[in-house]
């Protein structure tokens, strides 16, 4: 049988070192740093950890421009760590099974639609329009894990036209990165492709057309990208 319409391409994101990652899910987990949680005039950890998703075709990787999107007055930065699935699976039991289903790691950004947001969590509906819009995954190129290393001693930190606007440890998220694969596997069927974005720290905020945003995390390749002017 032959496709009606073209079928729709598959969002892929470039590997340090050559090579292209094809994305099948977007995860992501909120409220992951307890300065971040306060910010938001929220409570430190609870106890189940708050997952959304995204399309995969939300991912805009490599110094791309990200039209600033419709329907918002409140575009926010979310500077993250981005972790990509090589293998998959359901209920993983253990910290070092999680590690070992883990291709690489990127800096990514989970843009939001601020306002959005306030209005989902005012009247308890979803967030999707806050965070699943297109082009709200800007992803730097992923490092493999081997090249990668240990991360934990690793610091996250984001610029807005050069003015620094985050920086944490990634040793002080609330849920660490086998936790969060742990706790995703309890409720999704896990699968090679998939991004898992792990939450943001202190010091979110609004961005403007024409904006510059940077996010660096240790030694991973930058996740550089600018809001169009149009
Ligand atoms: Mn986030």
């Amino acid at each position: 049988m032959t496709y009606v319409i073209d079928p729709p391409l598959v969002p892929v994101v470039p590997v340090h070192g050559g090579g292209r990652f094809p994305v099948r899910r977007i995860f992501c987990i909120g409220k992951n740093y307890a300065d971040h949680v306060k910010e938001m005039g929220g409570d430190a950890r609870s106890d189940a950890p708050v997952f959304f998703t995204k399309p995969a075709d939300a991912v805009v990787s490599g110094d791309d421009v990200v039209a600033f999107p419709q329907a918002t007055e409140n575009l926010h930065y979310e500077g993250e760590l981005v972790v990509a699935l090589k293998t998959g699976g359901r209920d993983i039991e253990t910290a070092g099974a999680a590690a070992e289903m883990i291709f690489g790691y990127a800096a990514g950004c989970d843009l939001t639609r601020r306002d959005h947001q306030a209005a989902a969590k005012q009247r308890g509906g979803p967030w999707d329009t806050a965070k699943a819009f297109d082009q709200s995954a800007p992803t730097g190129d992923i490092l493999r894990a081997e090249e990668a290393g240990d991360l934990s001693a690793a610091s996250l930190s984001t610029q807005v036209n050069d003015e620094q606007r985050q920086s944490a440890r990634l040793s002080t998220m609330i849920w660490s990165v086998p936790e969060i694969i742990i706790e995703l596997s309890k409720l999704f069927d896990l699968r090679p492709g998939d991004l898992i974005f792990t939450g943001t720290p202190a010091g979110v905020g609004a961005l403007k057309k024409g904006d510059q945003v940077a996010i660096k995390i240790g030694d991973l390749p930058e996740c550089r990208f600018t809001i169009g002017c149009s």
